[in-house]
């Protein structure tokens, strides 16, 4: 199936209670797989993908939402099998609406997005099992990239020392200025390792999958906590429960597209007040709509820093 730009008229939008005026959207990594065909992202065609929205509420068939209300929309099958944020408008169901928090624009949640959503979620979990900073560091895997790069900020600004995981040495001034206190390279992590290793972490999100995220359980030191949100490396998980029956580790799974909406609103509350707005712009690239097809394939091969924001007018 080709992807392309083009102009609909706004009766062919899905069903839904609420209709939405898009100002930003963004690209993630689910998104690019949406758009280049290489992941099973998309249910049906045609499909406009974009995960992640936020705008205005123009027209609202639910007492929940009033026209002028600012939301922003993340996951819930947007963009996979309900027409997404990658457009100028949305017909969405009013359950997947939350509302913009108050001191942030639609251009900086974007620049959140699911990325940033989810890193909040990964640190809001380990938190709830009982990670504290005085417990030991945090590895970051895929810590260039966008769920990296939040959860980087989000722990250092919340005291954690964080050990960043890159295939990408040179950003290490970026990394370091979002708080990364240690820079590995990701290869130290990237191949067939051993059931344990040493101790070096008490927590770790990880939005690489495979060996890496088996060489993160490897090395979490006793009854320390792993989050695993994504598969950059791989869908795989090709390690042993040694990490888990003999030194009592945690593998906590992290999905972001179905949470309720108390834990978004409370993720969001948390994301608005602890992000760094002067650091959100140099972790953004701004591109527009006929952009996002060449945008998917760099941020693909890896060559995307931080996040890239759609401006969809
Ligand atoms: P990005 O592409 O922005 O970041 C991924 C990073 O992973 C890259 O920047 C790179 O970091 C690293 N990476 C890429 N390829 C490899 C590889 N082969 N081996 C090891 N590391 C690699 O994507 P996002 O941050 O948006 O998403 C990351 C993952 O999280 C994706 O798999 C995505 O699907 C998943 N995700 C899951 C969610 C959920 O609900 N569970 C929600 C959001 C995202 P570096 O260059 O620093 O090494």
């Amino acid at each position: 199936m080709d992807t392309a730009l083009t102009e609909m008229a706004p009766e062919a939008l899905p069903e839904g209670d609420v209709q939405v005026r898009i100002d930003w959207s963004t690209l993630n990594y689910k998104d690019a797989l949406a758009i280049t065909g290489k992941g099973s992202i998309v249910r049906h065609f045609p499909m406009v993908p974009g995960i992640d929205l936020a705008g205005v509420v123009e027209h609202s068939d639910s007492a929940d939402w009033s026209p002028g209300d600012r939301v922003l929309v993340n996951g819930w099958g947007v963009g996979e099998s309900h027409w997404g944020g990658l457009a100028q408008k949305a017909r969405l169901s009013s359950q997947w609406l939350t509302p913009l928090p108050e001191n942030l624009n639609a251009r900086q949640a974007m620049s959140i997005g699911t990325a940033g959503y989810t890193a909040m979620l990964s640190l809001m979990t380990l938190e709830r099992h009982g990670l504290t900073p005085h417990k030991g560091d945090v590895l970051v895997t895929g810590a260039s990239g966008g769920v990296g790069s939040f959860a980087i900020m989000f722990l250092a600004r919340s005291g954690y020392r964080v050990i960043a995981a890159t295939g990408r040495p040179e950003e290490q001034h970026y990394l370091k200025a979002l708080g990364a206190s240690e820079i590995i390279h990701r290869d130290e992590l990237a191949s067939q390792g051993r059931p344990l290793g040493k101790t070096r972490w008490a927590g770790v999100i990880d939005s690489v999958g495979s060996h890496t995220l088996a060489n993160a359980c490897a090395h979490t030191r006793e009854d320390g906590l792993v989050a695993a949100c994504g598969l950059a490396q791989g869908l795989n998980f090709p390690g042993t429960v040694a990490p888990f029956i003999l030194r009592g580790v945690t593998l906590l799974g992290i999905n972001s597209v179905t949470r309720p909406q108390a834990q978004r609103r409370e993720a969001w509350t948390r994301l608005a007040q602890e992000v760094d707005t002067d650091m959100l712009d140099t972790m953004t690239r701004e591109v527009t709509l006929s952009e996002t097809i060449d945008a998917a394939d760099e941020l693909l091969s890896g060559r995307i820093r931080g996040r890239l924001v759609v401006n969809v007018n």
